[in-house]
């Protein structure tokens, strides 16, 4: 039976209706997704600068950091600004994949010509910052949202913006892998390949073509490895000096933490990655027993239940045995928690 494509199921909500408007009203946008980006960043942000304009709106696709070299097969990743000196007369500027304004970075938060400031985002830790929020965690991608909301918008979807949301979504559900990858990411996932996107071609340029010097890095960041709370918590670290050495950059750890999650008995895996003296940033990955976001957030962070991150100050083993003492705390609550509901079962 042949089944008329339906509007995305977040679309009953009426939070959308605002968004359309802003969007249908406003000529010049910024869009702009977070620091670190990454496929879900990329895709969402590119994805949704070719749908404004493919409807005649000039728009500035910005991100405060470099790209990685290996999103740069993405459509419209050309035309990504890195500073917004002399842009102005903005009517507005849409974040994407972002739950916190200052992960936009230092010099986006100096700048002041943004207009109406529209915040679209699954995370579930979002605080809201825009004059606009369309916050859905349900979404496995923000790459989703801008999806529903350009064809709402009334935007052609092009193979160009097939290619980009297909790579958010299969990026953020860890290839269709994670529990985020409900029927309603697979049913877009599946109209964005009717559009254009090639999931092989996608996949080889994403996970099948990374510069050797990566695999050095991750060689030297196994040899890490840790185990602690009887081998549930599994922690590895990057120092600055390993990826010099090892002829990397930072970004080329992206995905190193899964390494430690995948392991036997894990339920944490944690990455410190050394950012400068006396500074790191975290990336813990949960098989479902705790919810990381709430960690993170502990540490002014955020992120989703099974992936989440934060910046942290101190030595090393300093911000390890921070970090490893909360895990172990929410892990002891969760036991606890699971213990007496099994015994009221018990008794029941
Ligand atoms: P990753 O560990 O890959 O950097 O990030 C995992 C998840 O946590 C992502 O959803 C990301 O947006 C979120 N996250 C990572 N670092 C931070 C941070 O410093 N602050 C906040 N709020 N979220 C973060
Ligand atoms: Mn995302």
């Amino acid at each position: 039976m042949h089944r008329a494509p339906t509007q995305g199921i977040f679309m009953t909500d009426n939070k959308y209706s605002k968004i359309i408007e802003v969007i249908k009203k406003a000529r010049r946008f910024v869009v702009v997704s977070h620091v670190n980006p990454e496929g879900d960043a990329v895709g969402s942000l590119l994805g949704m600068y070719l749908g404004l304009k493919g409807m005649g709106k000039e728009a500035v696709p910005y991100l405060e950091d470099q790209l990685p070299p290996l999103y740069d097969f993405l459509p419209g990743s050309k035309d990504i600004v890195h500073t917004l000196e002399g842009v102005k007369d903005i009517d507005c500027t849409i974040a994407v994949d972002c739950g916190q304004a200052d992960r936009l970075g230092d010099n986006f938060s100096s700048f002041k010509e943004k207009g109406v400031f529209l915040n679209i985002d699954h995370h579930v830790t979002n605080d809201n910052y825009g004059d606009v929020n369309l916050v859905v965690p349900e979404a496995s991608a923000a790459g989703e949202i801008v999806y529903d909301v350009l064809k709402a918008a009334g935007a052609e979807i092009t193979k160009g913006i097939a290619i980009n949301l297909y790579t958010a979504i299969h990026t953020d559900t860890g290839s269709f892998r994670y529990s985020c990858s409900t029927p309603e990411a697979f049913r877009k996932a599946g109209e964005l390949v009717s559009a254009g996107a090639n999931p092989w071609d996608i996949s080889v340029k994403v996970y099948e073509n990374y510069p050797a010097a990566r695999f050095k890095l991750l060689g030297r960041t196994l040899s890490t490895l840790e185990f602690m709370n009887n081998g549930g918590i599994a922690v590895m670290h990057v120092t600055l000096e390993a990826i010099k050495s090892s002829g990397g950059t930072k970004d080329m750890t992206d995905g190193f933490v899964n390494y430690a999650r995948a392991i036997e008995g894990v339920e944490v895996g944690v990455l410190f990655r050394e950012v400068k003296n006396n500074e790191y940033k975290a990336s813990l990955r949960s098989k479902g027993r705790i919810d990381v976001s709430g960690v993170a957030s502990l540490f002014n962070g955020g992120g989703h239940a099974h992936a989440a991150g934060f910046s942290i100050k101190g030595t090393l083993n300093e911000v390890k045995a921070k970090v490893v003492a909360e895990l172990e705390k929410a892990l002891n609550e969760q036991s606890a928690g699971q213990a007496s509901r099994l015994s009221n079962e018990g008794t029941r």
